[in-house]
């Protein structure tokens, strides 16, 4: 497995992204690449992409990088958990062939100017209270996949309007590579596998139970014939102690993202749910399929 930069880089100059380049000169042509981009703390649901890449692709590039551009004034960037050798030994058992870190100051200097933005999928659900996060995050993966020009990159369900951003950007810049969809990857008990999972202490873990709960109740009542978006949330969300702060619970259309006022059988719909509990921000989400 290569890791790069190379842990004893002699000449801080030459840049990871010059790293990259060579190593793919020398590796990377004819081979069918796949990309699986991470802000490291890895967890089974990343382990389930990497999985998948490794199945579908020669080779398979891990990119661990908490990416600044993503994250507000007071959010938890600086308390975002970093677990490099514990992602390595991941990494390894799971027989990545590069595993890339990034470097903030390389990839955004001083003087970096350009944005990306999708204001129709942008400023709805966590748009509403992170307006920075989906420019932040489609910047950095179209950076990454300018970076590996990857075949395919796998990007998880559990964070469904980062994946609907990423598959439109790609398409409208003709960009040349597959996007893959993979499921989500839930704890036993239910509750989506997440790094920020681990700041939550054991009081708070089994309040986070409740998106899991609220959003299988709401699939449930959808299975029963229910179509109105308004007593599912009502419904669903009863369940929800104080503990819980909810930032929103919204049925919404699966490709546009626009909140519904009657899910249509024949086309169903996707409910994404986002609350703070005891100061952890998680995010979840269900798929309605037709029925
Ligand atoms: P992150 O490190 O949180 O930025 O996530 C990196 C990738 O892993 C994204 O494509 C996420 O959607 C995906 N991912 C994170 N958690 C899960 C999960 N529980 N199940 C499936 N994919 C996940």
């Amino acid at each position: 497995m290569k890791i790069l930069p190379e842990p004893n880089r002699s000449d801080g100059a030459a840049g990871s992204a010059a790293e990259l380049r060579s190593w793919k000169r020398e590796i990377a042509p004819d081979k069918v690449v796949g990309l699986v981009a991470t802000m490291g703390a890895l967890h089974e649901g990343h382990r389930s992409l990497i999985r998948r890449a490794r199945q579908q692709c020669d080779l398979v590039a891990l990119t661990i990088f908490v990416n600044p551009t993503q994250f507000g004034p007071g959010e938890d960037y600086s308390n975002y958990p970093r677990t490099r050798d514990q992602d390595l030994e991941i990494a390894r058992a799971e027989e990545v062939d590069l595993v890339w870190f990034g470097n903030s100051d390389e990839m955004y200097p001083d003087d970096f100017a350009t944005r990306i933005e999708l204001p129709s999928l942008s400023a709805q659900l966590c748009g509403e209270s992170r307006p920075h996060f989906f420019a932040g995050v489609c910047l950095i993966v179209l950076k990454l996949f300018h970076l590996f020009e990857p075949d395919r990159a796998y990007f998880g369900e559990k964070d469904y309007q980062q994946l609907v951003n990423i598959e439109r950007m790609t398409r409208d810049l003709d960009l040349d590579l597959e996007v893959v969809r993979c499921p989500i990857v839930r704890e036993a008990d239910g509750l989506a596998m997440s790094s920020r999972n681990v700041n939550l202490n054991p009081a708070a873990r089994k309040e986070a139970l409740a998106l899991s709960r609220s959003l299988f109740r709401a699939r449930e009542l959808w299975m029963e014939g229910e179509e109105c978006p308004v007593q599912i949330r009502q419904q669903a969300t009863a369940l929800y102690s104080s503990a819980v702060e909810l930032d929103y619970f919204e049925v919404v259309d699966r490709d546009h993202l626009v909140a519904l006022e009657r899910i249509e059988p024949g086309r169903g719909a996707v409910i994404c749910v986002a609350a703070t509990i005891d100061g952890v921000r998680l995010i979840d989400n269900i798929q309605l399929e037709p029925r």
